[in-house]
């Protein structure tokens, strides 16, 4: 077994080249499985295409990659399409527009090759969607939410994570009535997955599941109620939140 040579990352950061990536992966090989996309799963991929071009971001030729993707779909009015058609639309690049056919994990490498990597971005980029909404002044909390909804139902490869998401979305997602919400509801449901799976044979015994963020990355999200039990800081998880995943703050090495 080869294994890729590890790169050394700031825990306390994003990476860039973890983010597209992602978009690599999700677009260029979880999508290829599915050779003609129609019904849900059509309404699915236009809704996640839209909401990429609206709020990844990227570098200035991905997000023209997004966008002439996203303009390509929006032309298409059968009822079906054909993976082999969208990928060629999505692999018309230029100069100033293209997404990297690479993967390349950082703050997603995983101490072995089945550990980590692709679930890891995917969530790190529905973080960043969510708070990228907020910060751009978004009108319609829910459309991120269940942009993402949808994609994980209809191609999300790991079926037992896509039952276990749906689960959590129909129990309370349709609630979230503020961009903020929908921000922090993402941040609780990934912690409740983190502590579901904590222990599992899943689990990369060098990124052990915790309760994120713990208090050495941020210190004032926690606190103790009057009972000694531990409580969140809700504010101060949104604005570390809105931190670690803004734009500005993102790391650009490893890019291909
Ligand atoms: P991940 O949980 O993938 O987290 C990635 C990074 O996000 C962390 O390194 C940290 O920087 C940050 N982070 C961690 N927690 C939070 C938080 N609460 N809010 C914001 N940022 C955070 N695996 C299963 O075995 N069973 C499942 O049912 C399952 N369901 C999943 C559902 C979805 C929608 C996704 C995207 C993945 C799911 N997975 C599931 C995979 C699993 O959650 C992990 O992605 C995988 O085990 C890799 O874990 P990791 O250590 O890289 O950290």
């Amino acid at each position: 077994e080869t294994e890729e040579q590890w790169r050394p990352f700031n825990k306390t950061r994003v990476y860039m080249s973890d983010l597209e990536s992602a978009l690599h992966y999700s677009l260029r090989v979880e999508l290829a499985s599915h050779s003609v996309i129609s019904g849900e799963a059509l309404i699915a991929l236009r809704g996640y295409i839209s909401v990429l071009d609206k709020y990844f971001p990227g570098r200035p030729p991905v997000k023209n990659a997004l966008k002439s993707v996203n303009d390509w779909l929006q032309k298409q009015e059968g009822t079906s399409i054909n993976y082999s058609n969208f990928r060629d639309a999505l692999d018309t690049m230029s100069t100033d527009s293209y997404l990297p056919k690479t993967v390349r994990w950082v703050a997603c490498q995983g101490s072995k090759q089945h550990y980590r990597g692709y679930p890891c971005a995917v969530w790190m980029l529905f973080h960043t969607l969510t708070v990228q909404a907020l910060e751009t002044g978004s009108k319609d909390p829910q459309e991120v939410l269940q942009t993402m909804r949808r994609y994980v139902s209809s191609f999300f490869g790991c079926r037992p994570c896509a039952v276990h998401f749906e689960n959590m979305a129909q129990e309370s997602m349709d609630n979230v009535n503020s961009l903020r919400v929908a921000v922090l509801w993402l941040w609780s449901r990934h912690n409740r997955v983190n502590a579901r799976l904590a222990g599992e044979l899943s689990e990369d015994p060098h990124f052990p599941k915790v309760q994120w963020p713990p208090p050495d990355l941020c210190p004032a999200c926690h606190s103790l109620k009057p009972s000694g039990e531990h409580t969140w800081v809700q504010d101060e998880v949104l604005a570390f939140l809105r931190n670690y995943y803004s734009a500005q703050h993102f790391l650009h090495d490893f890019l291909s």
